[in-house]
């Protein structure tokens, strides 16, 4: 049972579950979700950075 597969979590590099995959756990899943997300908050972030200039802009 231990053979089944080679692939790896992604988040923790433990084998993975096939019934989680391609991680070993929901735990790792959810991690790697929440990760993804927080990236995604960092861009929205910075899209905020322009429109503040242009207020500046509007200013002069
Ligand atoms: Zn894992």
């Amino acid at each position: 049972m231990d053979k089944i597969s080679g692939t790896k979590c992604p988040s923790c590099r433990k084998n993975s579950n096939s019934e989680f995959a391609p991680f070993c756990s929901a735990g790792c899943k959810d991690r790697d979700l929440l990760r993804w997300l927080g990236e995604g908050y960092r861009i929205a972030g910075e899209r905020v950075d322009p429109m503040a200039m242009d207020q500046f802009s509007d200013d002069e």
